[in-house]
């Protein structure tokens, strides 16, 4: 990194820890030439743009966030852990291919309820009622009835009845 003072390119870390709100390094440099101090940040995804929540704030993309929240949704469902990490894999390639600086979490949380539907119905419902919170038990069965005629026949199969499934009220 060079230093903004003088340029020379030889500089050394007097100082190194995390900022915000845990996803950034913050740290202290220290001019060799010059003997000026300086702070630079940096965010450990630099690929990714940062997620803009709904209350405004913004945050870096944490893989293991995202993972959690898949897992969370996953909970006792019979899904192999390498289909959850093809589905963050996905979700990681849009995130990059958006080659925007920001994204809405809402939109990141489409993502993860297109990779769910595919992969588990109970899973889906679970992750859509969190992130859409449905208004109520009406739009809640349309959800599953909509799912139900769209599912090609092939995953259909093997999946549980959710109507019957009583882990989803
Ligand atoms: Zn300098």
């Amino acid at each position: 990194m060079r230093c903004p003072f003088c340029s020379s390119t030889d500089t050394r870390v007097v100082d190194s820890r995390l900022a915000g709100e845990g996803d950034e390094v913050r740290r202290r440099r220290e001019c060799l030439e010059c003997k000026e101090r300086f702070t630079s940040y940096e965010s450990a995804e630099l690929n990714y743009p940062r997620i803009m929540k709904s209350d405004g704030r913004r945050e870096g993309f944490i893989e293991d966030k995202l993972r959690s929240g898949i897992l969370r949704a996953l909970e006792k469902r019979p899904v192999e852990m390498e289909k959850v990490e093809i589905a963050i894999s996905h979700i990681k390639h849009k995130l990059r291919a958006l080659g925007e600086r920001e994204v809405k979490s809402r939109k990141v949380g489409d993502w993860v309820m297109h990779e769910l539907r595919t992969m588990d119905q109970v899973a889906y419902v679970r992750f859509a009622s969190v992130y859409r919170s449905f208004k109520d038990v009406k739009a809640f069965l349309e959800e599953i009835e909509r799912l139900q005629n769209e599912l090609p026949p092939e995953l259909r199969e093997g999946q549980l009845d959710l109507l019957a499934e009583d882990e989803v009220r």
